[in-house]
């Protein structure tokens, strides 16, 4: 059986050394010393050891199932929930004035992963619930928010997200379902959505199901979707469960991953609805917490990543196959263990430098989100705002890879369900397909996010780097194996967005063309600039006599890595977009 340990002494080198949380400016961040970030973490670390790890292939075989139309989560799944919401680990980040624990999101980011590394399927139900808590938050009248959220918050009740129907999934505007206003100011819900994770189970006794509807004769397409709190059972006035409310569960889904997780076909039959924000104005309500769940799935797409990469290791110090080329390094046993070979040392590296990289980037992107929303900084909403296409998109790509490249290190042992590497490929793979897919990511970063505000944020982007890079300019540790990669892969950057101002404009299919090249280009960048950041940390504080020298003399190697081996790709990803739409248009549809 795979095993999970979590990273926490990279999560607190992150915390500490990189993001210097206790000193930011920001409300509660004064809290987030390292004695008490390092307690929160070890005893998520325990659960989700000890807890969730042992369901994820339990989960994976037994699957959810629906009988008499309710649905049942695998064996153990339900004890498991209890410890999440005993531990108040559902609420960590919500507010304290419902019951939450208030903690700023880069702490709840931190703890999301050390959870979705070791049981991504279980960890969604209170994952959706905490979107759509969010959704109720930003958008819920007083009295909404009064109703639903203090129970949300515990779990009591669980929330879900239902966008997709089976003709819209990415063009939302061609949505069916339609609300109809009732006199008592509330609405009648009647359709049918599909995909919907954690739609119905048996782990709360209530969900809040926030469902997209459009109110007829309202306007066309997008602009006419509104939002709705569409409750399994209705909630009387005094918080108590009423009716039934006409939600039912059509069918679960068959998938390739997430097992334990419920994707629910759901039926909503003249269903009781209460408006959420303004009527037609649904889909903004929407991409307020767009921002959060897209990160949530790079998340996601990283913590796979993690967990797949920690079971190779361990096998390939054990699996013992051919001799060292250097020198036979294991003379008491039949052959060497396979971690001698350099080319499972690249694939380990690649895993390594990746999930290093990619841990310090959502962390970076999560301390974004905090200064936007407890700090009330502009710049850094604009910036996390560009940036989330990015994490998304690389982050459950790379992801996705390295749980392959993870897999590639058992062999044919990794392909057969024994040793679990299975189902960490198939859960990553999901990751790269919903909260929008990632074609859809790099055309939001292209298309919108580029040009938002003038260019501002990119702008802002470039001019971070170029100001770290001026900073450390005489920084002879840094000058050669992390700068100089860093500068070539800015420049590549710049130059990609170049060649779209010039040539987008002419022929729009010039910059689509290259949008899935520019999130990688991006993602690579934004991975430079953190090993770069990461490499200045681990100097100083091997500077500064730092005890665990052989932890930050690691750090420094790997990110050497990152920057000799994946960077470079910075140049093929240029390269591609620059030769524009001719070869990529070039056939008829009637071609194919
Ligand atoms: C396991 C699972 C769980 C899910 N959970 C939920 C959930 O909880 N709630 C919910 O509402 N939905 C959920 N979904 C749905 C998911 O978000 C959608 O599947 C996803 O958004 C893509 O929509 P689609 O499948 O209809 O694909 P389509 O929109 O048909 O897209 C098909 C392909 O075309 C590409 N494409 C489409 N339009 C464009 C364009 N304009 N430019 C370039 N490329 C384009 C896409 O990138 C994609 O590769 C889930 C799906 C799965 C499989």
């Amino acid at each position: 059986m795979p095993s999970y340990t979590a990273p926490i002494k990279d999560v607190q080198f992150l915390l500490h050394d990189v993001l210097d949380v206790s000193h930011n400016d920001i409300p509660g961040y004064d809290e987030l010393e390292a004695d008490f970030t390092g307690a929160v973490l070890e005893e998520a670390g325990k659960v989700a050891s000890e807890v969730l790890a042992p369901l994820n292939p339990v989960g994976d075989v037994e699957g959810c199932k629906l009988e008499n139309g309710l649905v049942s989560t695998p064996t153990g799944f339900k004890d498991a929930f209890e410890v999440m919401k005993e531990g108040g680990w559902t609420g960590l980040d919500c507010d304290p004035v419902y019951g939450g624990q208030g903690m700023p999101y880069v702490l709840n980011t931190a703890v999301g992963e050390i959870f979705s590394g070791a049981n991504q399927a279980f960890t969604m139900y209170q994952g959706l619930t905490h979107g759509a808590y969010s959704a109720i938050h930003a958008h819920g009248s007083d009295e909404q928010k009064a109703k639903f959220l203090p129970k949300m918050v515990t779990c009591e009740w669980t929330g879900t997200m239902n966008l997709t129907e089976s003709h819209c999934g990415t063009d939302l505007g061609l949505m069916r379902t339609k609300a109809v206003p009732q006199d008592d100011g509330s609405y009648k819900i009647t359709g049918e959505k599909i995909f919907i994770s954690a739609g119905d189970h048996d782990l709360s006794e209530n969900t809040i199901h926030l469902v997209l509807a459009k109110i007829p004769g309202g306007p066309e397409g997008i602009k006419g979707v509104s939002l709705f709190i569409v409750p399994k059972y209705i909630v009387k006035d005094d918080g108590s469960l009423g009716d039934a409310n006409g939600v039912s569960v059509g069918s679960i889904e068959e998938k390739m991953g997430i097992h334990g997780n419920a994707t629910c076909v759901m039926v909503y039959n003249d269903s009781t609805g209460y408006l959420l924000g303004q009527e037609h104005k649904g889909m903004r309500a929407m991409f307020t917490m767009m921002n959060e769940a897209r990160i949530g799935v790079g998340m996601q797409g990283l913590a796979q990543a993690e967990v797949a990469y920690q079971n190779a290791v361990i096998y390939a110090k054990d699996r013992l196959q051919g001799r060292a080329v250097t020198g036979v390094e294991n003379p008491d046993g039949p052959a060497d263990p396979i971690i001698v070979h350099p080319d499972v040392r690249r694939n380990l590296m690649d895993q390594k430098s990746f999930v290093e990289g990619g841990r310090a980037f959502l962390l970076w992107s999560a301390n974004l989100i905090d200064r936007s929303v407890r700090a009330g900084d502009k710049e850094a909403d604009g910036l996390v705002s560009l940036m989330t296409p990015v994490v998304k998109g690389f982050l459950t790509d790379k992801g996705f890879d390295m749980t392959v490249q993870a897999q590639q290190v058992f062999g044919g042992h990794g392909y057969i369900e024994e040793h679990g590497m299975s189902q960490f490929v198939r859960d990553a793979r999901i990751t790269q397909i919903y909260e929008g897919a990632n074609g859809v990511q790099a055309l939001d970063l292209v298309g919108r996010k580029l040009a938002q505000d003038g260019g501002k944020h990119v702008m802002a982007f470039f001019d971070m780097v170029k100001t770290f890079i001026k900073e450390n300019a005489e920084d002879e540790a840094l000058k050669a194996d992390f700068l100089e990669p860093l500068k070539q892969a800015s420049k590549d950057l710049q130059a990609a967005g170049m060649y779209f101002m010039q040539n987008g404009m002419t022929n729009p299919n010039n910059a689509l063309s290259g949008s899935y090249d520019f999130m990688h280009l991006f993602g690579h960048t934004c991975l430079g600039l953190m090993w770069a950041r990461m490499a200045k940390a681990a100097n100083a504080a091997l500077a500064n006599g730092a005890s665990d020298t052989v932890f930050y003399e690691t750090k420094l190697a790997t990110g050497r890595y990152y920057m000799a081996r994946q960077l470079p790709a910075t140049g093929m990803h240029l390269a591609r977009i620059q030769t524009g739409a001719d070869t990529v248009m070039a056939l008829d549809a009637e071609a194919f």
